[in-house]
């Protein structure tokens, strides 16, 4: 079942750190986020607004150790848009309040009970239908879903009015609840997977314990937009299509739709965009099953193969390709068949964490399996512990996109990283050159997506100014994979044609004299005064800028880790409080 997201615990200076590690034993995987520069913890971020705020909008729970009032203030302008909330608190400093702000339905106040009972204080609960019976009657657990948020309202401040209630149906969650509870009581709490019927003497909570088939011959699809999240008309209209028909399907049963647990599909169909689709308008997990097409293509025959759990057949309608299984408990999506497998290929950018593009952080929060050069790997931390991570050595890329797809056509969700830019000298060329290769239908199946990052070129040029303001190309001095003929050639082409040019992989141990004699090259079309900016370890805590002339430029200022930039005839350099280096937008 999906747990909660383990809190981010923040703090902003070294007296609350204490504290913090004392609620951070409650959570497995979480983690202490501190104010840089102040105090060190597992995560430092610069700014706590904007830091608040980004947890907040990702979901994540927040246990923030500062006044109440601060923590308010950040997150209040997302408050608005009252979707899912994640639960917010907010603790004393010394550990002496504990206090649940936000994210009632999202498990706030167990939160609150649960970090009190540990720091041996009383919670401030405010809630009170939780003073009452101990817990919220309107916040099931996970696998379960309140019919109506509205009639639960009503129906808790009955209870809290002095009525008791029956218990029809499991609920073991409410085991330990100080409920009123009496058997022939006028109120009812209601597990079932029956759609609610409007009375308002009864909260009705539907275990999510109905799997949908659905076998979309009937329903035209096509093939895939390469890398785009955009699905075409013609697959929205055929995800509708089928969600209309799962829907009418569960009423003709009198089932909730919140009782729907997954829609399950076929392995052949797992590429399809109109399935995923329809599982999104239903808000439910999609998973795929194997099943012999050539024996029986039943939706229930997939409810055959995929469940292990004893159920009950609905609904079987081959016309309509939907088959439905009603199982007496809560199903566990993650235990169907299994998930499309995703493969995403990322940049970190240069190195620091401000200079990642939100996507790619977003890539690697979903990741089961990362995949990398093991520094980069490191670069692209925090990561959960549940996280599986394969370091490799740099130089088996493509070993390392073959075994990306293996991981990714088993149903994990897999992440590829890459400094920089993925496509620029990196995994990505390397990734699809192995698809392009492979005749592997499960490999095609698998969700792949690329995410850009900003490349060394540009975080360099970016520092130095606006060395790339005008034309510019980016080469490789490096002729392990083609030979130094071709770079000469480009060199010479690229210096003829006053490009400013971006030299990646420009010198290493292996490729001692490639440098020196690329810059003779480039010396004979450009003048001594050409400007040259040499960035090394950019966005990263060593990082050096250096601007030279070309004749000043010595191949031992450069190493593996730096990216050169040698300006055209244009590029210029000035200060008017810094320094600053540009290439004009115009030419004469
Ligand atoms: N995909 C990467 C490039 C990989 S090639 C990108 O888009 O940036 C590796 C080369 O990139 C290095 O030899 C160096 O020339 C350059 N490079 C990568 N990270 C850098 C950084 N932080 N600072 C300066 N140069 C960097």
């Amino acid at each position: 079942m999906a747990r909660m997201m383990p809190p981010a615990i923040v703090i902003l200076g070294a007296g609350a750190l204490d504290t913090a590690r004392r609620i951070q034993t409650l959570y497995a995987d979480s983690q202490v986020h501190a104010l840089q520069g102040r105090v060190e913890a597992d995560v430092a971020y610069a700014e706590l607004s904007p830091h608040l705020r980004d947890l907040y909008a990702r979901g994540t729970p927040i246990v923030a150790l500062c006044a109440a009032g601060i923590v308010i203030r950040c997150v209040a302008p997302l408050l608005s848009n009252k979707g899912a909330e994640p639960p917010v608190l907010a603790v004393a400093e010394d550990g002496s309040a504990v206090v649940p702000l936000l994210g009632g339905l999202a498990g706030v106040n167990v939160m609150a009970r649960e970090i009190a009972a540990a720091l041996a204080i009383p919670p401030a609960i405010t809630t009170s239908g939780e003073l009452r019976f101990g817990t919220c009657v309107l916040n099931p657990p996970d696998g379960y879903a309140l019919a109506d948020i509205g009639q639960g309202k009503r129906f808790v401040s009955d209870l809290l009015a002095g009525e008791s209630t029956r218990v029809e149906g499991d609920a073991p969650w409410l085991d330990d609840a100080q409920l009123p509870r009496s058997p022939s009581a006028r109120l009812a709490i209601r597990i079932t997977p029956r759609a609610w019927n409007g009375r308002d003497d009864e909260l009705v909570i539907h275990p999510r314990s109905v799997v949908a088939a659905v076998t979309p011959e009937a329903v035209a699809s096509t093939p895939a937009q390469a890398n785009t999240a955009a699905t075409s008309t013609a697959d929205k209209d055929a995800a509708a299509e089928i969600a209309a028909r799962v829907r009418s399907s569960l009423e003709a049963h009198g089932l909730a739709s919140l009782s729907l647990a997954a829609l399950l599909g076929s392995s052949e169909h797992m590429a399809e965009p109109a399935l995923a689709e329809a599982a999104a308008l239903l808000n439910v997990p999609l998973r795929f099953t194997d099943c012999d097409a050539a024996i029986d293509e039943s939706p229930a025959s997939l409810l055959r193969a995929a469940l292990r759990i004893p159920y009950e057949t609905l609904h079987d309608d081959h016309v309509q390709g939907v088959a439905l299984a009603l199982s007496p408990l809560a199903v566990d999506p993650g235990t169907i068949g299994r998930a499309r497998g995703r493969l995403t290929v990322i940049g970190l950018g240069p190195g620091s964490a401000e200079l990642m593009v939100p996507a790619a952080r977003k890539a690697l929060d979903q990741a089961t399996d990362i995949l990398g050069y093991e520094t980069y790997v490191k670069m692209a931390g925090p990561l959960r512990a549940g996280q599986r991570v394969h370091g490799t050595d740099n130089r088996e890329e493509m070993q390392r996109a073959r075994h990306a797809f293996e991981l990714a056509s088993a149903g994990r969700s897999v992440v590829m990283v890459s400094s920089g830019d993925p496509g620029v000298f990196a995994m990505a060329a390397a990734v699809l050159e192995a698809l392009d290769a492979s005749e592997d239908s499960a490999w095609a199946a698998v969700e792949l997506s690329i995410v850009p990052g900003v490349s060394a070129a540009m975080a360099t040029a970016a520092q130095a100014g606006a060395p790339l303001g005008h034309d510019f190309c980016m080469l490789s001095l490096s002729d392990n994979l083609k030979p130094w003929s071709i770079i000469e050639k480009r060199l010479r082409h690229a210096a003829q044609a006053d490009l400013v040019m971006a030299f990646y992989n420009p010198i290493s141990r292996a490729r001692p004299w490639q440098l020196d004699k690329a810059l003779d090259i480039v010396r004979e079309y450009r003048a001594a005064h050409t400007q040259v900016v040499l960035g090394r370890d950019i966005g990263r805590p060593a990082a050096t800028l250096r601007t030279v002339t070309l004749g000043e430029l010595r191949s031992a200022d450069v190493d593996m880790r730096t990216m050169l930039i040698v300006g055209s005839s244009t590029t210029r350099r000035f200060t008017r409080g810094a320094q600053w280096v540009y290439t004009p937008r115009w030419y004469e």
